[in-house]
């Protein structure tokens, strides 16, 4: 609602230094006209069949990201330099998105300590899906174990009932159903979530019917963190556009909050005596 924030507001507000000021989920710049654009890192670890992921995970899913208005939608990778997160990306970054599977202990504890405190200390948003439940940035984010029940590639359908319609994550989406995905079974070793967004139904191949939970998230220091279980490689979920449109949710739901920036604190005296 840009008529909220006049001119005058913004510049009286001191976001010279500020730089921007969000509003829901638009950002302003400093002008107080133009919106100040955010930024999501789409981060997987390139180990996902090429049949299926030409381009890898991460591609997909920031694919799905493109009707995100005033969003940089950018692609990370553990085989790029810096494992895909250099000091500046990381520190620009307003929201990441993580897969991993099978190269989880390749990611250096160096840069897991800075996700985690760009997190908890600065509300940088997290979204694992999949199989980065055992990624270590969600471990260490969480602080539990963030293992299933179970894992079990059978092909199962999956249909997903949204359980709580009111949270942003799920705005329009209706339940829908994939018609194969890898099943994690409950429990899912993790803190009470703030929210329980999405609930889960398997059908297994021989026709037994299992609950599995899907989406969940949480508040953790500053930072907003969701969890979605679909995503197993074999299968083109993240081309399927109810899961698009829950990432599109996730992503504006997860990016920090920035209040509008206080006054400026009066400049230390420097002639004040000692
Ligand atoms: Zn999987």
């Amino acid at each position: 609602m840009p008529e909220l924030i006049t001119r005058r507001t913004v510049l009286g507000a001191g976001l010279a230094a500020a730089g921007a000021v969000l509003l829901g989920d638009t950002a302003f710049s400093q002008q107080g006209t133009a919106p100040a654009r955010r930024k999501v890192v789409v981060w997987s670890e390139g180990t996902a069949p090429k049949a299926v992921y030409p381009k890898d995970i991460n591609t997909a899913i920031a694919a799905g990201l493109k009707g995100l208005r005033n969003w940089d939608v950018v692609t990370a990778s553990l085989n790029d330099p810096d494992q895909g997160l250099n000091d500046e990306l990381l520190k620009s970054a307003d929201v990441i998105i993580w897969w991993g599977h099978k190269r989880h202990d390749e990611v250096k504890q160096e840069l897991v300590a800075k996700i985690v405190k760009r997190v908890k200390e600065d509300g940088m948003g997290f979204i694992a899906t999949h199989s980065a439940h055992y990624s270590k940035p969600l471990k260490q984010i969480l602080g539990t174990n963030c293992g299933w029940n179970g894992y079990v590639n059978d092909g199962s359908k999956l249909q997903v009932i949204v359980k709580d319609s009111n949270h942003p994550i799920a705005r329009g989406v209706k339940d829908f159903e994939s018609p194969h995905t890898e099943r994690y079974g409950d429990p899912f070793e993790v803190p009470k979530p703030e929210a329980f967004i999405f609930d889960g139904i398997y059908t297994h191949p021989d026709g037994t019917v299992e609950h599995s939970q899907q989406g969940m998230c949480w508040t953790i220091g500053k930072g907003r963190v969701f969890y979605f279980q679909p995503g197993h490689e074999d299968y083109p979920m993240y081309m399927q556009p109810e899961i698009q449109m829950i990432f599109r949710n996730a992503v504006r739901w997860a990016g920090p909050r920035r209040a509008p920036a206080a006054a400026p604190a009066a400049p230390a005296d420097a002639n004040k005596p000692a």
